[in-house]
């Protein structure tokens, strides 16, 4: 019954994507495997993939665990269209012609036997492998296939770096490490710097080149056929959902005692023996939460060597496709510098494209409004493709006036209130260990986890919020058997 109250927070919830039976969703309470035996209990903060799934190892182990998450969904930066109520989404989804899953924050499951991949691939859900060769590379202002810039020096430079990335030993950031044309950069801050959430000139080398060589996972490159990520979430972590308090901001966390207290903006209180943070880097930076004690400058030195910047997606639906029925990513737009095919291999229209901006261009982007973000998208589309973003824009046919139909949806996570970015990246001097800080419990109180917590190989992506979480369960597991 609880359970049921949780999903109803989502509207149309798992009814939408997908028949699973609840035993295969998630662990049972009494599947084999130890008890933990513990008079404590343990407060997760975020129900994102990583509160979700440390929550849910802490159940299945049988310690009293509870998530406390300000939104009134779960998920986090895991959001489906398909999964909103919110009427700004709606107006869209009644205007969308897409026939598949629309994602507001993660769309792409990199590798098919990383975290998240095992996940996806463990709950039977149908996927659709990118064709990593069906990208576009746009120089001078012009989209070309990788066949056709095979003599270019400026895209070879690029993808010779990008190639090579993980075993760069610069300290310097992508920018200068790169080191390539002027007429190359749009491309390098494209394919490389706004896939690891910023700017060539803001990432560091060494950090990011750290992170990769620990990859152990394939590099497929991965969308869902026909389920929403966030009811793939709530399927494999439904046996958590009826301890998540929804609409809980933490404000303050009093570590002083041997019990923890937690209070919410609403002044309640909540108590306990430990607790896991997995609120976004941002928030933690921007003093979203009050530590009494404050964090031991262990933690907030960690902090600062990385960032987390601006974010902006944008949906838009198009009359017709003419940017190329088999292309996947168009990279290298400077005011977009990533543009995707959605619906590649789902749909048999090929009329939406979804497009993700991180960094610089995403702040300004995200001081527009709605509308002027559009209009600025499509006088760059316009530019590559002759006039065709204006001209084949899906409009709202009731309203004639060709100045102000035009229909998009845009999520700017850079002002969502309880993200306020895209995902962490290293800042330049940031290394691997910093992670290592960033993740380390202090006083056997408080435990750090979330995408910016993983150290291996996935920080900044699903599958390392995922990995995080498996290490923060262990390491409160551990703590609570060795005390
Ligand atoms: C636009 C965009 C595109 C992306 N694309 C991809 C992709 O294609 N593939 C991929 O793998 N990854 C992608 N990512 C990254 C991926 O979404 C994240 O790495 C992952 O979802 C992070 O999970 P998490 O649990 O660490 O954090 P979150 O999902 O952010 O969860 C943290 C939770 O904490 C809650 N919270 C915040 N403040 C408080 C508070 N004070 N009190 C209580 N709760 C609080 C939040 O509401 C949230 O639910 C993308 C991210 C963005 C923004």
């Amino acid at each position: 019954m609880k359970r049921r109250k949780a999903l109803e927070h989502i509207g149309v919830g798992l009814a939408a994507g997908m028949v699973m039976p609840g035993f295969l969703a998630s662990c049972q309470k009494d599947d084999p495997g130890p008890e933990v035996p513990y008079n404590g209990n343990v407060i997760v903060i975020g129900a994102g993939a990583a509160g979700l799934y440390a929550a849910d190892i802490l159940r299945v182990k049988g310690i009293k665990v509870t998530v406390l998450e300000a939104a009134s969904q779960p998920g986090g930066r895991v959001r489906s269209l398909r999964n909103q109520t919110d009427v700004q989404y709606q107006t869209f989804s009644n205007a969308s012609q897409a026939d598949f899953p629309i994602e507001l924050g993660a769309e792409v499951i990199y590798g098919s036997n990383s975290s998240w991949g095992k996940i996806i691939s463990d709950l039977g859900i149908i996927t659709k492998e990118i064709d990593p060769t069906a990208g576009r590379y746009v120089l001078d202002n012009v989209a070309k296939k990788a066949t056709d810039l095979s003599a270019d020096s400026d895209y070879l430079a690029v993808q010779s770096f990008l190639s090579t990335l993980a075993d760069n030993t610069s300290t310097a950031s992508i920018q200068s490490a790169a080191n390539v044309s002027s007429r190359a950069q749009a491309l390098l801050n494209a394919q490389v710097a706004n896939q690891y959430g910023s700017n060539a000139n803001k990432i560091g080398t060494k950090g990011l080149a750290e992170s990769l060589k620990l990859i152990t996972h394939d590099q497929k490159q991965l969308t869902t056929f026909s389920n929403p990520w966030q009811d793939v979430l709530l399927s494999r972590f439904n046996g958590i959902l009826p301890e998540v308090k929804y609409n809980t901001i933490v404000k303050k966390i009093d570590w002083s005692g041997n019990v923890i207290t937690v209070t919410d903006s609403n002044n309640k209180t909540y108590t306990a023996t430990k607790i896991i943070i997995t609120v976004p880097l941002s928030i933690l930076k921007s003093g979203g939460i009050t530590f009494t004690p404050a964090l031991p400058s262990s933690t907030t030195s960690a902090m600062s060597k990385f960032g987390m910047d601006a974010a902006v997606r944008l949906i838009l639906d198009f009359k017709s496709n003419f940017w190329g029925l088999d292309s996947s990513f168009i990279w290298g737009g400077t005011t977009m510098p990533q543009y995707f095919n959605s619906g590649l291999n789902r749909s048999k229209y090929f009329r939406t494209m979804s497009l993700t901006v991180y960094g610089q261009k995403a702040q300004e982007l995200s001081a527009l409004s709605d509308y002027d973000k559009t209009l600025a998208v499509l006088a760059e589309l316009d530019a590559i493709y002759n006039g065709d973003g204006t001209k084949f824009i899906r409009r709202d046919l009731t309203n004639n006036n060709n100045d102000s139909n035009i229909l998009s949806l845009v999520k700017d996570w850079t002002t969502d209130e309880f993200t306020k970015g895209g995902f962490s990246y290293p800042l330049v001097g940031a290394t691997l260990q910093d992670r290592k800080n960033l993740a380390a419990p202090v006083s056997k109180k408080l435990y750090f986890a979330g995408e910016a917590t993983d150290f291996t190989g996935d920080a900044g992506f699903v599958s390392g919020a995922l990995n995080s979480a498996v290490r923060v369960s262990t390491e409160i597991v551990d703590s609570i058997l060795k005390a």
